[in-house]
């Protein structure tokens, strides 16, 4: 099951509507979560699924709006009950003391699922939802796969459309290349070929709109309604920066499995990103070359990287297409000279390598060529082990 999460574009009496919807389900969630736990309190006894779908019927006969919502979206809103409660018991019983199932305000409840039916996706890149209509959609990515389920859901004053499919993955035609990827700052990722991928420059650019959002936000009154109005700015420019850059790495991700059989990557250690994001430089108060204070831009760099991200989502993608990603001990990969495999040590802003050897490369260039190296010898060792096993 792979998931496709696009903006959707309601009037503003859609919006309505779908918080409406919200509304009721939430209140319906509370509802059967209260009659669960007086239940259990009371009587010791546990309510089933069934127990509360049976009941939607009557619920409807009592409640006429409650007809204005597909059926199988108000059990889906039960189910979830279910799971949670199941999740609880599940814990009492291994000896834990778990809190109870909350209650869900209006903040924390944010979405509802149609399970199997009630929606479809037009070919005007329109969603239709039964009882609400037709909403238009952002399709920026293609939707890969048969559609499942389809979930609604707000973040702030945005709504989107999360499409969970199950994935025919498209088999790729076997690829004997191999790559090896080193993850860095100046570049986003620098391949063993001496291609390079870029860090978008929209990151620092919504980053640094997100920070001045941040600082007026520090300056408005508490409990004020101008506060409130700028925590919504800077939630949505989170989102901005947050959503960009998901877009960014599964577009490259997408074209590096695509490509290549096997990914060989550096294995990432908290420890060793930490001492990156210190360099002398630093108290020299130089610049890098990308045009950001060496101190604050690092760590930005980092955050904005999202390296971490970017291993899994290729991971995923490769595991779909049959294909491998490797990860290989980060030590010396830097250091080692990828022509006569000399360690010649070098600081970190030293760009260039050169070897006695003749070799004469970019820094990042012979890491990866260094990476793709041991992840080979890496998949060599586990072949030779294999039969043994
Ligand atoms: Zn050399």
């Amino acid at each position: 099951m792979k998931s496709f999460k696009y903006r959707l574009y309601p009037t503003g009496k859609q919006a309505r509507t779908l918080q409406w919807m919200l509304d009721r389900t939430r209140e319906l969630y509370n509802a059967a979560l209260q009659e669960r736990r007086d239940a259990y309190r009371m009587a010791h006894k546990s309510i089933t699924y069934y127990d509360q779908a049976n009941q939607l019927p009557e619920i409807k006969g009592i409640r006429e709006e409650y007809k204005d919502i597909h059926s199988q979206v108000l059990q889906d809103v039960l189910r979830g009950v279910d799971k949670a409660m199941k999740a609880f018991f599940r814990r009492v019983k291994s000896g834990e003391t778990p809190g109870y199932p909350r209650f869900q305000g209006r903040d924390r409840y944010d979405s509802f699922t149609y399970p199997q039916a009630g929606f479809s996706l037009t070919q005007d890149s329109r969603v239709c939802l039964s009882k609400i209509g037709s909403i238009k959609v952002k399709l920026h990515r293609e939707l890969q796969g048969t559609i499942k389920t389809c979930t609604i859901k707000r973040e702030g004053t945005c709504w989107y459309v999360v499409f969970a499919c199950e994935g025919e993955a498209a088999p790729l035609p076997v690829s004997d290349e191999a790559v090896g990827i080193d993850l860095g700052l100046l570049h986003f990722a620098t391949l063993s070929t001496g291609e390079t991928i870029e860090n978008p420059r929209y990151f620092r650019k919504g980053e640094k709109k997100r920070e001045k959002l941040q600082q007026a936000l520090s300056k408005k009154k508490r409990g004020s309604h101008r506060r409130k109005k700028a925590v919504q700015s800077v939630a949505k420019a989170h989102r901005k920066v947050r959503n960009q850059r998901a877009d960014f790495l599964h577009k490259e991700s997408r074209m590096l499995v695509n490509q290549y059989g096997v990914i060989v990557f550096e294995e990432l250690q908290p420890a060793n990103m930490s001492r990156r994001a210190k360099p002398k430089q630093d108290e020299n108060g130089t610049y890098l070359p990308n045009g950001a204070s060496a101190k604050s831009g690092l760590n930005k760099s980092i955050q904005d990287a999202g390296w971490g991200q970017f291993v899994g989502y290729c991971t995923y993608k490769a595991e779909n297409a049959g294909r491998t990603v490797v990860q290989v001990n980060p030590r010396y990969t830097s250091q080692v000279c990828s022509g006569c495999g000399t360690i010649r040590k070098k600081t970190l802003e030293e760009r260039w390598h050169s070897c006695e050897c003749g070799t004469e490369l970019d820094r990042d260039h012979n890491a990866a060529i260094n990476i793709l190296r041991l992840g080979r010898s890496q998949q060599l060792a586990m072949a030779v082990e294999a039969p043994r096993l």
